[in-house]
């Protein structure tokens, strides 16, 4: 995600299984608390928990929480405020004590730092070894392309542009720090060499984002490898103010002005997919989730395939979340897929679902790391 982070990736730490078992081992099952950072997904999150009979709990790092008011049903039992991200290590203790599993979703571990959030001795939904994978843009290209699931063109010299491309910063967040060539006129217009940066080609086609759930408690379903894979939802992101720059003319006329695209997620929009791609969309997904078991132990609970279907129907995969996306956010009473599995259910929801099955068969430490 972060420069600083891939520097520091040869010596990162991430908190010992066995400690995490050792704590879980003093947890009582019956009494988890689930726990989010207020933001993001928060909302879903807690709700979903609340659903399946959870309590839940609020973290908060400066953040205002008085909207909750507005959501009675998505509100957490309890807040814990908190002045810096450091008082979550203070507090650790405190946590265990109340049966804490922590849900990450993209701002916990972003706000927190990805390495940081591997230290974290409090049990946490997922394999966290994961984060590593997904932070480095070289490491997650390595993954995604050995699963066989085709990405979008790197160009390694600006020379060789012959095709629009997308010139992404490290460090590039949130669509942030992104710009459009066509050329490399415009290439050497707007690149800031003082920053590293990739160039990849722009895919020209429609976004999906495509919400996955890989359950290795499940045998139910699309099996794969001793579980199961489930599409929960998908959606569309709406992006200022690449999404409505078409309306004042020509990119070039805005550039002249000095207005230039940019992709900063505002909101999400549901949608689906046409129908005859989905045997393509579960083998992706398919391939990915056993190319993380190979690489770095798995990938379980839910995770996102951001994805680019071409006007030949190629899909084209620009990143992965390896954790529950925003996106799913439209769909806390369900989507067109997920009442075909679960009817009603939201993706929090099938994460307390998950922690509750996996508390009642003695299964915990298999999905908390
Ligand atoms: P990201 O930060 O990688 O999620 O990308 C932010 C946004 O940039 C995406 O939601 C897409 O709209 C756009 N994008 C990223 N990569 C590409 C690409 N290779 N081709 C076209 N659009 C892209």
């Amino acid at each position: 995600m972060t420069e600083t982070l891939n520097q520091e990736l040869p010596c990162y730490y991430m908190v010992p299984k066995e400690r995490v078992d050792e704590i879980l081992a003093e947890y009582n099952p019956d009494e988890i608390v689930i726990a989010t950072l207020t933001s993001h997904s928060s909302l879903q999150i807690f709700h979903g928990a609340r659903k399946m009979g959870f309590k839940t709990m609020g973290i908060t790092v400066n953040h205002d929480t008085r909207y909750f008011d507005a959501f009675p049903l998505a509100k957490p039992d309890e807040f814990v405020k908190m002045k810096d991200f450091d008082e979550i290590f203070d507090r650790s203790g405190e946590f265990a004590d109340k049966n804490v599993v922590l849900i990450p979703h993209g701002s916990f571990v972003e706000y927190m730092g990805a390495k940081r959030f591997q230290e974290l001795d409090i049990p946490v939904y997922g394999n966290r070894a994961v984060l590593q994978w997904e932070s480095d843009r070289d490491m997650e290209r390595q993954w995604i392309t050995s699963a066989g699931v085709p990405m979008p063109r790197i160009i390694n010299d600006a020379r060789d542009i012959d095709q629009p491309v997308l010139v992404k910063y490290h460090g590039a967040k949130g669509g942030r720090g992104f710009f459009v060539a066509k050329d490399y006129a415009e290439f050497k217009m707007g690149i800031d060499h003082t920053q590293p940066y990739t160039i990849q080609e722009y895919v020209l086609g429609t976004r999906y984002y495509l919400h996955f759930f890989y359950s290795p408690l499940s045998s139910e379903g699309y099996k794969v490898r001793d579980g199961s894979l489930e599409l929960m939802s998908i959606d569309r992101r709406d992006e200022s103010n690449i999404d409505e720059m078409y309306k004042l003319g020509s990119q070039e006329d805005m550039k002249r002005q000095g207005l230039f695209p940019s992709f900063v997620v505002t909101g999400n929009v549901p949608v689906v997919i046409r129908e005859s791609l989905l045997p393509k969309v579960f083998n992706m997904a398919e391939n990915v989730v056993k190319r993380s078991y190979e690489l770095f132990g798995g990938i379980w609970g839910p995770f996102c395939l951001e994805s680019i279907v071409t006007d030949k129907l190629e899909i084209k995969v620009f990143e992965i979340s390896s954790r529950i996306v925003a996106g799913t956010n439209p769909f806390i009473s369900g989507s067109p897929y997920a009442d075909m599995i679960y009817p009603g259910m939201s993706t929090g929801a099938r994460i307390a679902m998950e922690i509750k099955n996996a508390a009642e068969t003695d299964r915990l430490g298999e999905i908390l790391t």
